[in-house]
């Protein structure tokens, strides 16, 4: 019930009501879901041990099923299979796919100073307790660059629905961090030269969906239920940018008076 009203007050505030949302052919847009990372080359280490590819992957294809039942037929993975790929190949293989959107999946750790050690099965592992929350990525360079931050709102506004909170520390004033913050209330950075955003045609985000190396985070993300609010969030974001975006190219093809 509470959810239900929590649903019609978020898609009047977000112009997304149930006529635009009509618009959107869900079959006929394509949306690329990138796997961050690579196996050879995983990305962070979780507070376990476990790479964050394997994470990456296995959140992907949360979504994927989210967006599949939601209709986006034309939702696919990049980088599934783990073999080296380098980050404009991602985007190349997205604009080749015709995708409307990409989204880079990826899971976060934190700078090496707030890392501790504790044992995980005898072995030592580094964890931080200190951070948790999504992060949200987008780039001024990118050709869709105004299309991308409206991405980049409807999802963090989506995940904060969810009941995820952001976490803020790639703000900081640190070497490595110091990523200018767009809105911090939905947790959205801008990163201009983050290479997968930049060289992206079609509007894309970069989201960090949890920091792994936090020892309650990895578990949620372990069993799946972390990725299940994010699916959600996903879902509802890429239907609000169908709409958006069809509405959008309805009103190119008028004709001038
Ligand atoms: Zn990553």
């Amino acid at each position: 019930m509470k959810r239900g009203w929590r649903r019609a007050a978020l898609a009047l505030a977000l112009g997304t009501s149930c006529g635009r949302a009509a618009a959107c052919d869900t079959g006929a847009f394509g949306v690329a879901l990138d796997i961050g990372h690579y196996r050879a080359a995983p990305g962070a280490v979780s507070a376990t041990g476990v790479a964050e590819f394997d994470y990456n992957l296995a959140l992907a294809r949360q979504v994927l099923s989210a967006l599949q039942r939601a209709g986006f037929a034309r939702a696919f993975l990049i980088g599934e299979s783990g073999v080296p790929l380098m980050l404009a190949d991602r985007t190349r293989i997205a604009a080749q796919a015709d995708a409307r959107l990409f989204l880079s999946l990826h899971h976060d750790s934190v700078q090496p100073h707030y890392l501790s050690e504790w044992l995980v099965a005898g072995k030592p592992q580094r964890y931080s307790d200190l951070y948790r929350g999504y992060a949200i990525f987008v780039s001024a360079k990118s050709a869709q660059a105004s299309r991308s931050i409206e991405f980049a709102r409807l999802l963090g506004t989506y995940l904060r629905a969810q009941g995820l909170t952001p976490s803020l520390y790639h703000a900081e004033a640190i070497p490595g961090e110091n990523r200018p913050l767009l809105d911090a209330r939905l947790g959205i950075h801008r990163f201009d030269d983050l290479a997968v955003l930049r060289t992206a045609t079609m509007p894309a985000v970069l989201l960090e969906s949890g920091v792994i190396v936090n020892r309650q985070e990895e578990m949620a993300a372990a069993d799946g239920s972390r990725g299940r609010h994010v699916a959600q969030a996903v879902t509802a974001a890429v239907t609000g940018m169908c709409g958006s975006m069809t509405d959008g190219r309805a009103q190119r093809t008028v004709p001038p008076r």
